[in-house]
């Protein structure tokens, strides 16, 4: 059975798994966060003491390495190695070494598969960075997501202040403005729209706008498949 695939990408902190979550809900889709995956390797490297320019290392970790995940009550659990590591992965630290990790051939190719078979199984909404490039570039509708990094931090100010170790404002714009750079300048699957991208910019919208906004796309570009 053919499955259908909503590609979710944009920069950190536009709001992209939110969106996806509610698209997912609306649909009765499993909504997949792949970037849980890169701070899960992360995590795992961080825990082993491994520099992220030890690519060697990094390598031979790989290869004793199992990510997984499960949903449980429509919140999307990730494991390493067996372990639930959900609740360890959201630091600014793990923010900054899920980028640089990212940006490593060997730890995107481990990660393709996983993404494709899940997609290639049950109807998903999931959001990245390379969803509509790379991992599922033949998804059937391709948003991408973004808003001025203003906005961005303040979202996820908002979101973060009031956790253990939180930051101040300006410690995340700066990650913020960092992950962006390596973002989308890495050789390797860069953040960009793909062509057949419809972009949203959700600068200045409330949450149940850049719903509403997403289900229009996707209304229309479905009712056009047909
Ligand atoms: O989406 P999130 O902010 O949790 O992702 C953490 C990091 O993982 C991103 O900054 C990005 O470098 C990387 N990532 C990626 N490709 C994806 C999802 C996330 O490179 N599809």
């Amino acid at each position: 059975m053919k499955t259908v695939n909503i590609a979710i990408d944009g920069p950190a902190g536009a709001g992209k798994s939110s969106l996806a979550k509610a698209v997912a809900a609306k649909l009765g889709y499993t909504y997949i966060d792949t970037g849980a995956l890169y701070r899960a390797i992360a995590f795992k490297t961080l825990q082993l003491g491994i520099t992220i320019s030890d690519l060697v290392s990094i390598k031979q970790m790989l290869l004793r390495t199992t990510i997984s995940f499960r949903h449980i009550n429509g919140t999307q659990c990730v494991y390493v190695d067996g372990k639930d590591v959900t609740g360890k992965i959201r630091t600014n630290e793990i923010s900054s070494a899920a980028s640089a990790i990212s940006a490593i051939p060997d730890v995107r190719s481990f990660l393709l598969g996983l993404q494709r078979d899940i997609a290639s199984k049950e109807n998903v909404v999931m959001d990245g960075r390379d969803i509509g490039t790379v991992v599922l570039p033949n998804a059937d509708i391709k948003i991408f997501l973004t808003a001025s990094v203003e906005e961005r931090a303040k979202r996820r100010y908002e979101e973060q202040k009031n956790t253990i170790g939180s930051v101040t404002y300006e410690e995340i714009v700066s990650t913020m403005i960092t992950r962006d750079k390596n973002d989308s300048e890495r050789a390797v699957a860069p953040l960009k729209p793909a062509t057949d991208a419809i972009i949203l910019d959700n600068s200045g919208f409330e949450s149940h706008q850049t719903l509403e906004s997403a289900l229009n796309i996707i209304e229309n570009k479905l009712k056009n498949a047909l």
